[in-house]
């Protein structure tokens, strides 16, 4: 199969869909790969580490467009794009249609077999295309909230571990789950003292299977939510409630219980957050203060790390990515149900009902 990897070109959107190591899987199984021009660069790879991988470089997007039997991406396609995407052209990404009538309408009327990462499911029903990112940001979470912790960006100024004869802060992180997990040990291993606080018993027993003895975990419920909160010096919060609007775990009255220059990290703020005085911000101005707490609310965190971001969503979508280019749309979807699932719109049909439902459209 032909196969194009195009430059993003979603506002700052450094990512890339394909490494060279991922063109050289792909050729050595006899596909041809075509690279636009200086589609690695904000990754980090170059046009020359493509071609000695064996990929094509084209000059424009345009071109690969037109050439591409199936196009990869990492964000969903935007207005410039539209016009390139041809009928039955497989396009494999992130789209989130459910946020966007306009696209869903434009992606219907392009006739084209979009593939979503985000509804990939794999056999253990886990959605193994949202992971790595989910991994990326809940390890960015403590490096962020380290640095806005720091007194010149209105933070407490405590170092999160510590040193000797003086304490650690104390992290509290807010759910459990993979953004959890990979904060907690980012914190864990800095020496911090953490309590993760969870609603789901399962995981917090494996918690305190898993993790050193600076980690507490505590049932989330308004008591221990309180307490925690008085104490922290660093939130993390990475609730998820799947297919809703993340809970709001911290009032606009829990901000008068914590203490001045603490720093909230709202991962959740992607599904409208978990604070209540949470609201989106980006990587050029990821911060403000409310009633002295410093809120981090950016909603594309992997974004600010393409290298290794990059590098871990494609080790999760390349075997997925293969399957369609070995086998084709059609028996790729008839052997592998994660693929199927992650079918959305086919050839100008809504054929996942989440995308249906969001705008009332048929299925
Ligand atoms: P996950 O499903 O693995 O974990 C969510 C956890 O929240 C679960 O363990 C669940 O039991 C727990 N939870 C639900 N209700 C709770 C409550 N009331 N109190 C405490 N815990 C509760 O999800 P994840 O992959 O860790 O993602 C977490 C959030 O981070 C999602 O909203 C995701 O979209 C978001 N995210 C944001 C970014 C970003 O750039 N901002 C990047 C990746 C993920």
């Amino acid at each position: 199969m032909k196969v194009g990897v195009v430059k993003e070109v979603k506002a700052d959107e450094n990512r890339v869909a394909l490494t060279p190591a991922g063109v050289e899987a792909f050729c050595d199984r006899g596909h041809s790969i075509l690279v636009e021009a200086g589609a690695g660069e904000g990754s980090g790879f170059s046009n020359e580490e493509y071609a000695e991988a064996g990929a094509a470089i084209l000059g424009s997007a345009g071109e690969v467009w037109s050439t591409a039997e199936m196009v990869l991406k990492v964000k969903e396609p935007q207005m410039s794009e539209f016009g390139h995407i041809r009928e039955n052209q497989i396009v494999f990404t992130y789209f989130h249609f459910a946020a966007s009538e306009e696209l869903t309408r434009a992606i219907i009327e392009t006739k084209c077999i979009a593939i979503a990462y985000e509804t990939i499911v794999d056999n253990k029903g886990q959605l193994p295309l949202l992971t790595p990112m989910s991994e990326v940001a809940g390890r960015m979470a403590v490096q962020q909230g380290a640095k806005y912790l720091e007194k010149a960006h209105g933070g407490r100024g405590i170092l999160l571990g510590g040193v000797p004869g003086v304490p650690p802060a104390t992290v509290v992180v807010l759910g459990a789950g993979v953004v959890g997990m990979n904060a907690t040990k980012m914190a864990a291993g800095l020496g911090s003292l953490v309590y993760v606080l969870d609603v789901n018993l399962e995981r917090l027993r494996y918690y305190s299977d898993v993790m050193p003895s600076n980690v507490i975990t505590m049932m989330s419920n308004k008591a221990n939510l309180r307490k925690t909160l008085a104490d922290a010096d660093l939130v993390v919060s990475s609730v998820l409630i799947p297919g809703g609007k993340a809970p709001k775990l911290i009032t606009k009255e829990t901000l008068k219980i914590m203490k001045p220059g603490a720093v909230i990290v709202d991962v959740a703020i992607d599904q409208g957050g978990s604070t209540e005085t949470s609201r989106p911000t980006t990587h050029r101005d990821p911060i403000y203060t409310v009633d002295g707490i410093v809120h981090y609310c950016v909603t594309n965190m992997p974004g600010a790390m393409p290298m290794t971001s990059t590098m871990a969503l494609t080790n999760a979508t390349i075997r997925y990515a293969l399957e369609l280019a070995d086998k084709g749309f059609a028996a790729a979807i008839r052997q592998h149900k994660s693929i199927a699932m992650g079918a959305n719109i086919v050839r100008g049909t809504i054929t996942h009902h989440g995308v249906a439902e969001a705008f009332g459209l048929p299925y």
